[in-house]
């Protein structure tokens, strides 16, 4: 047996919840992916080309701080390129917010049940993890804003509100995250992760942009890998002003985003109409998909993203095996539920079937 260093791990490290990918599918496999939210659409012809022009250029270094997509993304989005900042996909990008911000002890207020990655990256950062449950009842799978505005204490540090929450899919409505905002201390930083945004259509939505013109405290965090269909690149974004940019910047893994990634995601910027229109079709998607599981008897929260929730309970595991053995492989959480991607049509269709013989 190779033997172990006698080093020990930060105890923090050694007890970190495990990040559970989706399931890897052979390509070509027969079986649909629904268990990451990824793009089911393969990338455009234009991108492939940036991707392949970029390959000429990959013995340099990349652009340390992706100066053209920076520039690119600030101009679209109506804010100073100081205040935007890239990074290796939108995760590293929040495990940099809360590097720039978080000290040991220091506390970090987020929903739960919700993206897997919070944990990690708080305790990461040396932070101290506070989780608020999501509502239940008819309000099942939304944010408790004011049940996570009474958790802030004098130790917290960041407020982080995922909307559409993964893996429930509800937004945050406009008033009630001004009612939030106004009892937030203005010196704790409010983290609005809106890596779903473009899947939204529910007019009460914030316009995130907006508020955080109005709030200096708060950050946007985007990404390229949903709507945009770049998971496999890795780049995200924060907005945030000036000063909190600077740190993000200085704690950013240096060079952390590859010259194929950056001139991937600018030929992305410049296909925008196409892509957003496969959004459009991944929407109606997910409305056909809600409306036939409603109409199979299943309640479930008002998805907003590019996924939907089954709070199964103990049946999770089961069902997700079931799920699989008929071709489609979905993102279990034991003892609680399953997420759905909306993937191909004939995900859904496929999907349904299933579903059916659940009830
Ligand atoms: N935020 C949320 C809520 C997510 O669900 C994900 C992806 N699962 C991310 C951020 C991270 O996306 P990426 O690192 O690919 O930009």
């Amino acid at each position: 047996m190779a033997h172990e260093p006698r080093v020990p791990l930060r105890p923090a490290v050694a007890a970190l919840p495990a990040y559970v990918p989706g399931a890897r599918v052979a390509p070509g496999a027969a079986a649909f992916k629904l268990s990451s939210n990824e793009n089911p659409y393969p990338p455009l012809a234009s991108v492939v080309a940036a991707i392949a022009d970029a390959a000429a250029d990959v013995n340099r270094y990349p652009d340390m701080y992706a100066t053209e997509l920076t520039e690119a993304l600030a101009a679209d989005l109506g804010v100073g390129a100081d205040e935007v900042v890239v990074g290796n996909g939108s995760v590293a990008v929040l495990a940099h917010v809360l590097q720039t911000v978080v000290g040991p002890g220091d506390e970090v207020v987020y929903p739960w049940r919700s993206f897997e990655a919070y944990p990690i990256a708080v305790a990461v950062a040396g932070g101290t993890s506070v989780q608020v449950p999501l509502r239940t009842g008819a309000d099942a799978g939304r944010l408790d804003l004011p049940a996570m505005a009474a958790a802030i204490t004098e130790r917290t540090r960041v407020v982080m509100v995922c909307t559409p929450n993964n893996p429930t899919g509800p937004v945050v409505h406009r008033d009630e995250l001004e009612t939030f905002l106004a009892a937030v201390p203005s010196d704790v930083l409010v983290v609005l992760d809106e890596a779903y945004l473009e899947f939204v259509r529910d007019p009460e939505a914030p316009d995130g942009l907006a508020v955080h013109a109005q709030h200096p405290n708060v950050v946007l965090l985007r990404t390229f890998s949903k709507a945009y269909g770049l998971a496999g690149l890795r780049v995200g974004y924060a907005v945030a002003r000036p000063r909190l940019a600077a740190g993000i910047r200085a704690v950013s893994t240096p060079f952390g985003v590859s010259h194929v990634a950056q001139r991937a995601a600018l030929a992305s910027l410049a296909a925008r109409d196409e892509l957003l229109q496969r959004v459009e079709h991944l929407v109606a998607d997910r409305t056909r998909l809600v409306e036939g599981l409603r109409d199979q008897g299943w309640a479930l929260p008002e998805s907003q993203a590019n996924f939907v929730w089954f709070d199964l309970g103990e049946r999770t595991m089961q069902r997700a095996e079931e799920a699989r053995a008929a071709g489609a492989i979905v993102r279990p959480f034991a003892g609680e539920g399953l997420r759905v991607s909306v993937g191909e049509p004939e995900a859904t269709d496929l999907f349904l079937r299933v579903s059916a013989t659940w009830l």
